[in-house]
């Protein structure tokens, strides 16, 4: 079977984090990763609010969704929202791929030294949510289960980078052979 590919799309973001994230999801899915810098910043501040400093999620997911191919990863070192929410870690569309923002994912916006471990493991955690949601997975009840919705940061940290056991057997259902473990 050829492998289903990956695109990794960083936007503003460090080159250690896109190495880091890639690994990691390479050893979760049998997907073939590759990054891809085909995405400006340019383009996506067509999406952002002056006013709440914030890009506005929902509408980038719209117009991106409908141009790339699937699957996709978009990294954005940004601050996001979508209508009726505060601030979103990520935003996912089923069948195309997801969007992750980094601001809140920095220990520096809590007023906390820079933390490279922190943000790496944070990083992984929103991307496999945001893949298990283009992938055809809900939200998870299960408390340390990566599909878990995330309201605060607290909440990232709480739960596990992996997929509980009923996630799990959704995801080999819808895919059959993507987990690899
Ligand atoms: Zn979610
Ligand atoms: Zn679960």
């Amino acid at each position: 079977m050829r492998p289903l590919l990956l695109h990794v799309k960083p936007v503003n973001v460090e080159e250690w984090l896109v190495h880091r994230l890639s690994e990691s999801l390479s050893e979760v899915f049998s997907l073939k990763v590759v990054v891809s810098r085909d995405l400006s910043l340019s383009r996506v501040l067509e999406f952002y609010d002056e006013e709440r400093e914030q890009v506005r999620a929902d509408l980038l997911l719209d117009a991106l969704s409908s141009r790339a191919p699937p699957l996709c990863l978009v990294l954005i070192d940004a601050d996001a929202y979508v209508a009726g929410l505060n601030f979103v870690f990520g935003v996912a569309r089923a069948g195309w791929g997801g969007l992750v923002f980094l601001t809140r994912l920095r220990q520096e916006f809590y007023g906390l030294p820079p933390n490279e471990e922190i943000l790496a493991a944070r990083v992984v955690k929103e991307a496999i949510h945001e893949l298990g949601h283009a992938l055809g997975l809900g939200h998870c009840r299960t408390p340390r289960c990566v599909m878990r919705f995330s309201n605060s940061i607290l909440d990232v940290d709480s739960k596990t980078p992996y997929f509980c056991p009923r996630c799990r057997r959704e995801l080999e259902l819808l895919h059959p052979g993507l987990l690899k473990f």
